[in-house]
């Protein structure tokens, strides 16, 4: 949208609203980037810009991210790594402006694949020595969304004791003394962000890692101050079979079922993973209208948590791949559509976004591809949804919109030279090689 105009529009061949594609529909903004109205009206249709030969599609939410299991790329995907955290040396090395660039790079990636919100589960809250809110390392990675152009919901992970068998110590910025502690240096952040960012750009949860690494009196802590401050509550539960087996012998039930005995199980909580439920279980996340969120690897109940009423959101976990389009597409979804919401709308519930569909009162969030592409060309729009499913790539999309602000172009980032130079720079004095100079690396990209 042009600046200082009151109403923007566009009008693309097809438009992805209420589950299907409407040809000859422009859509408009307002000045605070929020959908006013759709129209067919030929004045509106000739007033609108036109985005020919490409279909928009509201941006992706991403539920579940851990950006700095970035730094792990090439572990992970051979599996000798667990995704979530890259190695206790590694982490130990990390320092603001290494948490901004590694988190700027994981968002641009992000959103070049169709991202305009994430979820990140951050657990990396300071180096050496805590400095308080100011200097608290999640505040760089809300810092990094911004500069990207993504939504964040900044998911502020708790963990006070090491899982056994640990394979080694956790950097002092991972784990907290207490649950106070913990609650103490969150709700400084909260209002640190809450002061520097527009509230639907930016917003703090919270995350207590799991039960494993977070004992039940602590968790019952932290789950009160995120309800007495209204905030989105997640943790990964029943990531395995394991885990259940692990919970059930400490605590003689389910850690679901422990969760919900301590009333934590609401309509703000998510339940990330959530591999192994019973029906019961799938039955009181339903009955509480409380979400999961799936993670790339086993499908998961996807059906029955979504006739019982559980939110089924979409998340990348270690970022292989970058997109909650890809988890949803082998999920085990009945039908596209089902895979479209879990990858957008769900995943803004599940994080009290706003964005996650092109309708009137949401903000313009959308992304196109074009459909000329080889993989798209000659689909009839009533087949486009589960054609795009299984077929969606980064290379495909085209422009990427953030409350009607345009943050990718012909597939590029105005930053992007900047943003890989910086962490490519990065990798190589953590693998101890003299850095190339940037300029040669802007160049190059
Ligand atoms: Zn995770």
């Amino acid at each position: 949208m042009p600046h200082g105009s009151r109403e923007g529009g566009w009008l693309p061949d097809l438009v992805y609203t209420g589950d299907k594609f409407e040809a000859g529909l422009a859509f408009f903004a307002d000045s605070t980037g929020r959908i006013t109205r759709f129209s067919r009206e030929p004045a509106d249709l000739a007033t609108a810009r036109r985005l020919a030969g490409q279909a928009a599609l509201p941006g992706l939410v991403n539920a579940h991210s851990h950006a700095l299991g970035r730094l792990a790329r090439g572990e992970t995907e051979t599996g000798r790594l667990n995704p979530a955290l890259p190695p206790a040396a590694i982490l130990a090395k990390l320092g603001a402006e290494d948490v901004f660039d590694t988190a700027r790079l994981v968002f641009l990636e992000m959103m070049m694949s169709g991202v305009t919100c994430v979820g990140e589960f951050h657990a990396l809250h300071h180096g050496a020595e805590s400095a308080g809110a100011e200097k608290d390392f999640g505040r760089e990675v809300v810092r990094a969304a911004h500069e990207v152009g993504i939504r964040i919901a900044l998911l502020r992970v708790a963990i006070l004791r090491e899982q056994p068998p640990s394979k080694a110590a956790l950097p002092p910025g991972v784990l907290s003394a207490s649950a106070e502690q913990f609650t103490r240096e969150t709700e400084a952040l909260r209002l640190a962000i809450e002061r520097d960012f527009p509230a639907d750009e930016a917003w703090l949860g919270v995350a207590p890692d799991s039960l494993a690494t977070v004992p039940p009196e602590a968790f019952k802590v932290i789950g009160n101050y995120a309800r007495a401050q209204r905030l989105r509550l997640h943790t990964h539960v029943a990531s395995s079979a394991e885990d259940v087996a692990a919970g059930v012998a400490e605590h003689g039930r389910t850690p679901l079922a422990l969760l919900a005995e301590l009333g934590l199980v609401d309509k703000r909580f998510t339940a990330v993973d959530a591999r192994h439920l019973t029906d019961d279980e799938i039955r009181s996340l339903g009955t509480a209208r409380a979400a999961i969120c799936l993670t790339p690897g086993l499908p998961a109940a996807v059906t029955a948590l979504s006739t019982a009423g559980a939110g089924v959101a979409a998340g990348t976990d270690s970022h292989a791949p970058a997109s909650p389009l890809v988890v949803a597409r082998t999920a085990g979804f009945e039908d596209a559509t089902a895979a479209w919401r879990s990858a957008t709308v769900a995943g803004a519930r599940s994080l009290g976004a706003t964005g996650g569909a092109l309708e009137v009162g949401r903000p313009a969030d959308f992304f196109t591809v074009s459909l000329s592409d080889p993989a798209l060309a000659g689909v009839e729009p009533p087949a486009l949804p589960a054609v795009l499913l299984a077929t969606l790539d980064r290379r495909m999309i085209r422009d990427v919109w953030v409350g009607a602000r345009q943050r990718i172009a012909a597939g590029r980032h105005l930053a992007q030279g900047q943003i890989t130079g910086r962490f490519i720079g990065l990798q190589d004095r953590l693998r101890g090689r003299t850095p190339q100079p940037a300029a040669t690396l802007d160049a190059a990209s």
